[in-house]
Formats: C-alpha cells, sequence, structure tokens
C-alpha cells in the first residue's frame, strides 16, 4: 500500500516495487528451474597447443527454460551472485560436472572438467569441505575437475580468498585465474597464490591481430606466467590468425568458437567424433 508523504508524492517508487517482484519471482523461477532440470552444462573444447589435443573442457551453465528457450549465464548468475543462491547452484555444477566426467569415464573419454567459481563461493569456508566430500561420493580423483575463479573474485578479499584456494589445492584440484589482465591483482599476491594456470582474457585476444596494444599485453602475459612456472590458455580465439599468433607466443592452450562453442553433451559427442580430434 502506498504512503503518502506531505508533498502528497507517493513514497513508494512503482518501479523499484516490480523491480522486487521481479527480483522474488526470478527467485522462484530459479529454485524451481534446479528442482526440474532446466538448468544444462555446455562443455566448451580447450586445445594444448603443443601436443595438438584436447583433453580439457570448460562447464558453461545455460538455462533451458519452457518457454523463453536457452538463458546464457549472463542473465541469471549475478542475481544468484547478490541473493547467496550461487552456492546452491555451484554445488549443482560440481555434481553434474562429477556425475559427466564418470560417464565419460566409462565410455574411455577422460576429459577433464573446469568449472566456474564465484567470488561469493571464496568467501564460503566451507566450500573446500564441500568438494572433497562430493569428490568422495563419487569416487573421483583429483584431476576429473580444475577450478577457474576470475582474477576479481580473488581480489574481493585476497587473504580469505588465498585460505579457501590452498585448501582446495591441497586436496589435488588444480586452479585457473580466469578473466587475467582484468581485475588488477598485485604480482605480488600472484607469486603466493596456489594456481597453476593463467586465462587471458578475450577482451585482449579478440582483437589482438590488428591491436599492437594488445598483442604486446598478451605476450607479456605468456612470458609472466611462464617465468613463474604456470601454464597460459587463451579464451576468445575465433580464428587461425589469432591461432597461429599465439602458438608463436608460446601460448600452452587455446579455446574459442575458432575450436567450437559450448555444446551440450551429446553434441560435444558427436563433434568430437566427426571432427579429427
Ligand atoms: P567466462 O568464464 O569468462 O566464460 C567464457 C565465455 O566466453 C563463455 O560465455 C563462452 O561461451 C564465451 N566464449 C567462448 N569462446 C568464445 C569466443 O571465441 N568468442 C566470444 N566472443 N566468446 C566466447 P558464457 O557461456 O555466456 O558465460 C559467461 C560467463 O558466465 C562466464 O564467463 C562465467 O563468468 C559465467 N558462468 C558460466 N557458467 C558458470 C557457472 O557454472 N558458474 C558460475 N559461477 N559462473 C558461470
Ligand atoms: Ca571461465
Ligand atoms: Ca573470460
Ligand atoms: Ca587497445
Amino acid at each position: 500500500t502506498a504512503k503518502r508523504g506531505n508533498s502528497g508524492f507517493a513514497l513508494y517508487d512503482p518501479s523499484l516495487e516490480s523491480t522486487t517482484q521481479q527480483n522474488l519471482s526470478l527467485m522462484a523461477e530459479l529454485k524451481h528451474a534446479i528442482e526440474h532440470n532446466e538448468l544444462q552444462l555446455y562443455y566448451q573444447p580447450k586445445v594444448d597447443l603443443r601436443s595438438n589435443t584436447i583433453s580439457e573442457v570448460e562447464a558453461l551453465i545455460r538455462w533451458i527454460h519452457p518457454k523463453r528457450g536457452v538463458i546464457p549465464p549472463d542473465q541469471f548468475i549475478p542475481f544468484a551472485e547478490s541473493t547467496g543462491f550461487i552456492a546452491t547452484i555451484t554445488e549443482w555444477v560440481i555434481e553434474r560436472a562429477l556425475e559427466q566426467r564418470a560417464a565419460w569415464q566409462t565410455i574411455g573419454l577422460p576429459l577433464s572438467i573446469s568449472i566456474n567459481i564465484s567470488a561469493r563461493d571464496l568467501l564460503n569456508a566451507k566450500l573446500p569441505a564441500k568438494f572433497a566430500q562430493l569428490m568422495q561420493t563419487h569416487n573421483a580423483s583429483p584431476d576429473w575437475l580444475s577450478l577457474e575463479i576470475t582474477e576479481s573474485a580473488i581480489m574481493t578479499d585476497p587473504k580469505g580468498a588465498m585460505h579457501v584456494l590452498n585448501q582446495l589445492r591441497q586436496s589435488g584440484l588444480h586452479m585457473s585465474i580466469d578473466d587475467f589482465g582484468t581485475g588488477y591483482s598485485s604480482l605480488a599476491y600472484l607469486k603466493k597464490l596456489p594456481v597453476n594456470e593463467l586465462k587471458i582474457d578475450k577482451s585482449f585476444i579478440t582483437d589482438m591481430e590488428n591491436d599492437p596494444d594488445d598483442a604486446t599485453i598478451v605476450r607479456s602475459t605468456i612470458d609472466l606466467g611462464h617465468n613463474m612456472g604456470l601454464r597460459v590458455i587463451a579464451e576468445g580465439v575465433e580464428n587461425q590468425a589469432t591461432w597461429d599468433a599465439l602458438m608463436a607466443m608460446g601460448c600452452d592452450s587455446i579455446q574459442g568458437y575458432f575450436v567450437s562453442r559450448p555444446l551440450a553433451p551429446e553434441k560435444l559427442m558427436l563433434w568430437i567424433q566427426n571432427s579429427n580430434w
């Protein structure tokens, strides 16, 4: 109900109320989605440039909405992060990825799956124990999964993040710093983080063929990573020229539409069978 102030204007903001209502219904819809299997993991291959093989895929979540079709993560993950529902989603992602990996194991396709962990997850001190429990339940070895953690997530609370990351690392999980170059991590932290890999953000990759600044940033990041004993992967590779340039710079792996878009598991199988991988 509207309250009226002295000015005679309604104190409540109708647009604000509808936003709250929208949020409540989005929350209800998301809960419904997870309970009714409307969420799905798509998988995008990563190519190891030295061996020219695919041994890893990244899990990317999609909401297959019965009315609205495929909803990309940008339209619900930030909301889930702001409400804390991301913890439920992340647990769901870990379980689905472990099930998928177990299924691939039985058909002789030992692809390692990288999953995206949000800033909010990193602030959850129970995450390492949750991981350990789920891995045990699924009889998984640590090389089944790896984690992608954005640079900005780590910089939200570097000390807290470091604590959680150290525990995850101790359970044998490999970790990558996602969107590297966009989050201003200090080199002092980078040196201390228990990570194995840097993933150069696609904003530097997309145009590196035409933009000498981007090419310089990419080359320097590859050298920096290698000098610190880390693997370096580039995301957002969309053409042969970018692949060649990254190969010449000594980049370890690449990922991008030029290789494949993220695919549903059955499409990924077909793609692997029909291409020369
Ligand atoms: P991200 O982790 O940086 O993932 C890379 C995004 O780039 C993906 O978008 C991928 O489909 C897209 N991409 C891949 N190759 C190319 C390319 O060659 N060109 C271009 N332009 N784009 C490419 P997507 O799947 O829409 O995911 C967007 C973001 O949503 C992800 O960014 C990640 O931050 C988040 N996300 C996705 N799945 C999950 C999840 O399971 N959990 C969490 N917490 N976040 C997720
Ligand atoms: Ca990622
Ligand atoms: Ca990225
Ligand atoms: Ca530039």
